[in-house]
């Protein structure tokens, strides 16, 4: 690739994954904390009504882009099951804040990552933009692993308003990352959020198989489905190497 200077990564199933029972252990978490905070509710039935709310957030972003957060989606569960309780409700927060202490747990790096982000520091400018509906959790996430310093841009859509593949969180990005969109990679594994959203803001997708490719377990219910094909116009990797050797930095 020619006139590159800066490169965006997206965060799940392309720079770490999550252990097949990460979502389960989180579901547990949530509702212990909920039942402990006094609210009567069965397991089972609570996983169901949140699902079902998850998916009506699916389609409302669909329509609209816009980034929602897990309160709603734990609110309207609730709700569902006979419990009227506000999204702001502290008990919530408590739940939200469980919830994710399993993802921390639960999450790895893909093998080869940190190596290659420091070599590419040195040639480019590294952004990281991320579709995650709690920003704390997935800023924790990143110091945990210690993948922060190799950033000099981290957006989170929670912050934002907006997920991927909407134009305004990939302008949030070009702007902060200083550079013309143009002149900018992004690789990330959702043909959908990251590739067509990416092309359609300008940039220069790079489209990532290395989890599917390696049978690294994904992150739960955050791999694209496997038919989903950007096509052979779009540059794809299997491994690190592929990347440097796309960016001239092997
Ligand atoms: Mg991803």
């Amino acid at each position: 690739m020619e006139n590159i200077k800066a490169v965006g990564f997206d965060l799940f199933n392309t720079l770490i994954t999550m252990e097949p029972l990460a979502l389960k252990d989180a579901l547990t978490r949530l509702t212990g904390s909920l039942k402990e905070n006094g609210f009567a509710i069965d397991h089972g039935q609570f996983v169901k009504a949140h699902s079902e709310a998850v998916l009506d957030f699916l389609e409302q972003t669909k329509r609209d882009g816009r980034e929602s957060h897990n309160r709603f989606w734990i609110s309207s569960a609730l709700a569902k099951l006979g419990h009227d309780v506000s999204p702001d409700d502290p008990h919530i927060s408590d739940a939200v804040d469980l919830y994710f202490s399993a993802f921390i747990q639960h999450a790895t790096i893909i093998p080869g990552t940190k190596e290659m982000l420091a070599t590419l520091r040195d040639r480019y400018r590294i952004g990281l933009l991320s579709n995650f509906t709690h920003p704390p959790a997935a800023r924790n996430l990143i110091t945990q692993l210690e993948l922060e310093p190799f950033f000099e841009v981290v957006l989170i859509s929670g912050d934002l308003g907006y997920r991927k593949p909407h134009q305004s969180v990939f302008r949030e990005l070009i702007q902060q990352l200083g550079v013309e969109k143009d002149h900018i990679a992004f690789v990330g594994d959702d043909p959908d959020a990251d590739i067509a959203g990416a092309l359609r803001s300008g940039l220069k997708p790079i489209w990532t198989t290395y989890v599917r490719d390696n049978n690294i377990s994904p992150a739960p219910g955050m791999l694209g489905p496997t038919d989903d094909d950007p096509g052979p116009a779009v540059l794809r990797i299997s491994n690190w190497q592929d990347l440097l050797t796309l960016l001239n930095a092997d």
